[in-house]
């Protein structure tokens, strides 16, 4: 008899939440703490989407999306999680830049770009702080049609070095690209330069183990392996959740599944208005990447000089195409130094990261997918021996990932790594106004993308929730967060 995942839950809840990601997992414990009787239902085996980990032979425990996180995070941790996870959070400081244009190691914050910019790189302070300031002032409800292509040429108009310093850390850290609209880009770089880049000690399973325990102790339902088929909604509300072969009644619905698949495969373009499914369906995804996970063999060590994050290139210029190209000349290292996860023997680890095209993996035939990732593994470790001496003779482990490998497991339509392109915040923000009860929260618009943009996410539509429900008068009389 095949396991039954859904063993004891009970036909109707309060809310039940479709996917166990940041966002889905922040929204389902405010939810909880609040005192709603809340159901998250994961198809995946693990919790943590793409916050997540995976072990191998020989000891080694590799983070997928743990390469660093604004300063935010411990704010955001604290409020919608707990002290300790907050504690947790730590600063990375060596960020480092090598390509033909320059080489230099920076703590990543306002102060010193404020002094790289103005003594390497000679730009004229004024243009310096009124860049940063302008930044900074950026909010989403601003004009979208200024790309960041233009802010950078307003304030250094010329100064490609200067492009790719303040562009390459944020393509990496969201996938936006100089065409997209300058708030996507003021508003994620802002947050960085507020204080740097922080990483969360003891790893990604250390953190969703955490995050695991507070959802149990909030009273959340947890249900893994259970791939939700169908959002019901009638008469323009939610009225329930299909998976199992059941259909569990529920007043509201959070999603955090990819925005396309929420709307299309979960609900039903049916089910929205004619403009609403035109808007939906122009949202563009955003692009996805290939990982390369590589360990040294046990008590071997880097130098932690060699840096916490490093963006490494070969290519003259910097170009959307060029990051994107299979033809890789762009790849930032993560380095893990033994100080990630103290206990046991030391280890370093590192993964390369580079951004791709999904259609560039998936119309590849089997043998030549198989071929490609294994090239993918040996022109890496070509590239890092530059910065890690001798790297084939000290590594035990290497492996690739694609955009293939994302889609997988985390059925994100195209393997998309960083949800949507900045149109997908509208149509994300507005799913409730087309049916009550319906919400999506998740990677999308840029924005609310990255760690800290899907905890928040998440964080705001509880509130709506929350809110709904309070109007429906199902709001629990004594909630725990009051
Ligand atoms: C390689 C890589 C590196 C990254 N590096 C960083 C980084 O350094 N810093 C940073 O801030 N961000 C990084 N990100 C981005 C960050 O990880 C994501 O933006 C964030 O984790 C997404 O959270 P989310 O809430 O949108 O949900 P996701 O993580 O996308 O999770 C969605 C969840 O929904 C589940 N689901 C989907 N459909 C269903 C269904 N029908 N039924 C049940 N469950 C379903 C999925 O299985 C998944 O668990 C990286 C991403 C990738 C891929």
């Amino acid at each position: 008899m095949p396991k039954d995942f859904l063993k004891d839950a009970q036909d109707e809840y309060d809310v039940i939440v479709i996917g166990s990601g940041l966002a889905g997992m922040t929204a389902a414990n405010m939810l909880g703490a609040t005192g709603y009787r809340v159901l998250l239902l994961e198809q995946h085996y693990k919790l943590g989407g793409m916050a997540t980990w995976f072990k191998r032979p020989g000891g080694h425990i590799f983070d997928i999306s743990l390469h660093g996180f604004p300063y935010g995070m411990v704010k955001s941790c604290r409020r919608y999680w707990t002290r300790e996870i907050a504690d947790s959070i730590v600063q990375l400081n060596h960020i480092r830049f090598d390509n033909p244009m320059f080489s230099l190691t920076t703590s990543f914050n306002r102060e010193d770009f404020t002094k790289l910019l103005i003594e390497q790189f000679q730009v004229a302070p004024e243009a310096v702080h009124g860049f940063f300031d302008a930044a900074r002032k950026m909010d989403f409800q601003d004009d979208q049609h200024l790309t960041t292509r233009e802010l950078f040429d307003r304030f250094f108009p010329g100064r490609e070095d200067v492009i790719r310093l303040l562009m390459e850390p944020i393509t990496y850290a969201n996938g936006s690209t100089l065409e997209d609209p300058a708030i996507s880009y003021g508003i994620v770089f802002s947050n960085f330069m507020s204080k740097g880049v922080y990483t969360f000690r003891g790893g990604t399973d250390r953190l969703i183990g955490l995050m695991e325990a507070e959802l149990k102790r909030n009273s959340v339902d947890i249900r893994i392996r259970c791939d939700v088929e169908r959002i019901h909604c009638e008469g323009g509300r939610v009225t329930g959740v299909e998976v199992g072969g059941r259909v569990i009644k529920t007043k509201a619905v959070v999603s955090n599944a990819n925005l396309k698949q929420t709307i299309f495969r979960l609900v039903g373009e049916e089910k929205f208005e004619p403009q609403f499914v035109e808007d939906a369906q122009a949202v563009r995804l955003n692009n996805s990447s290939t990982q390369v996970y590589m360990a040294l063999k046990a008590d071997d060590t880097i130098d932690e000089s060699t840096g916490d994050l490093l963006f490494s290139s070969t290519a003259p210029v910097f170009r959307t195409d060029l990051l994107l190209s299979r033809d890789i000349t762009s790849r930032t290292y993560s380095f893990y130094y033994p100080r990630t996860r103290p206990e046991g023997r030391p280890r370093c680890l590192i993964v390369s990261s580079t951004n791709a095209r999904y259609e560039d993996w998936a119309e590849l035939s089997e043998e030549d997918y198989a071929e490609s990732k294994l090239d993918l593994v040996e022109t890496t470790l070509d590239a890092l021996d530059k910065y890690v001496p001798n790297v084939r003779e000290r590594i035990d482990h290497a492996e690739a990932s694609t955009p293939m490998t994302f889609k997988h497991y985390t059925q994100h339509v195209a393997g998309a790594s960083f949800g949507t392109k900045f149109e997908g915040l509208r149509v994300s923000f507005d799913i409730p106004k087309q049916i009550e009860g319906l919400y999506h929260a998740g990677s999308v618009g840029i924005i609310m993308s990255g760690w800290l943009g899907a905890m928040n996410y998440g964080r705001m539509v509880a509130s709506d929730v929350d809110n709904l429900l309070t109007t429906k008068g199902s709001r629990p009389a004594a909630s725990i967060a009051d």
